[in-house]
């Protein structure tokens, strides 16, 4: 649910103030979603300040508030990637860092195996422009659930919008660790070979209930 990551947005602080957005695709009859509205910080959004947006036409079905300054980018993606029924996009640090430096975030640790071989870096586009909108959903794929906007930020997708912030916060720990082995050496990239036997381990990864 968007409300549970927003919650988890605004108690992590992996973004900084008002930053970052989030939606939900909407089963409700229209093709639609639900967003978080512009400018509101994280811990000042309520559920009812959410915003409903048809995804073809960009028509406001419900809510009261501005949506987010993002709405282009999250309806293009949803649009585009029937799949995907969630998008979180954040400026998190290291992520960040990385977009500065001209840097893709690579498969430095296995962890970020899930979402992608590697999180492309897309040219710098003002935020909220239709231009920005086009290339993010042009880079993102089922292989590839998260990309790096330029000197911005990670906008991250899954099949819920769960599923999308557990991938930015995985995103976002490799950055972590890519900056900081990048400041002593230059980091090993695990293969793709080697990121399709991690795929296939995760599969039977954890706790199953016991029959
Ligand atoms: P909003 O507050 O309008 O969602 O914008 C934040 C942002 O990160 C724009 O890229
Ligand atoms: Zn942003």
């Amino acid at each position: 649910m968007l409300e549970n990551v927003v919650r988890r947005i605004a108690n992590t602080q992996i973004t900084f103030g008002t930053s970052g957005n989030a939606s939900e695709r909407s089963s409700e009859s229209v093709p639609s979603c639900w967003i978080t509205p512009s400018g509101v910080a994280w811990p000042h959004i309520e559920p009812s300040d959410f915003v409903r947006l048809a995804i073809a036409s960009g028509e406001i079905l419900s809510g009261t508030l501005k949506p987010s300054s993002e709405w282009r980018a999250h309806l293009s993606i949803y649009g585009a990637h029937s799949w995907v029924g969630g998008i979180v996009h954040l400026h998190s640090p290291y992520a960040t860092i990385l977009s500065t430096i001209g840097s893709p975030i690579r498969a430095v640790h296995y962890q970020m195996a899930r979402v992608a071989d590697e999180v492309p870096l897309v040219p710098y586009q003002t935020f909220g422009s239709p231009e920005l909108a086009e290339v993010l959903a042009g880079a993102i794929s089922l292989r590839v659930r998260a990309v790096l906007a330029e000197n911005h930020g990670l906008f991250v997708v899954g099949e819920t919008v769960e599923e999308a912030y557990h991938s930015a916060e995985e995103v976002e720990w490799t950055a972590m660790i890519q900056y900081h082995a990048m400041a002593v050496a230059t980091p090993r990239v695990l293969t793709p070979a080697q990121l399709n036997s991690v795929r296939n381990a995760f599969g039977d990864y954890g706790q199953r209930p016991l029959t």
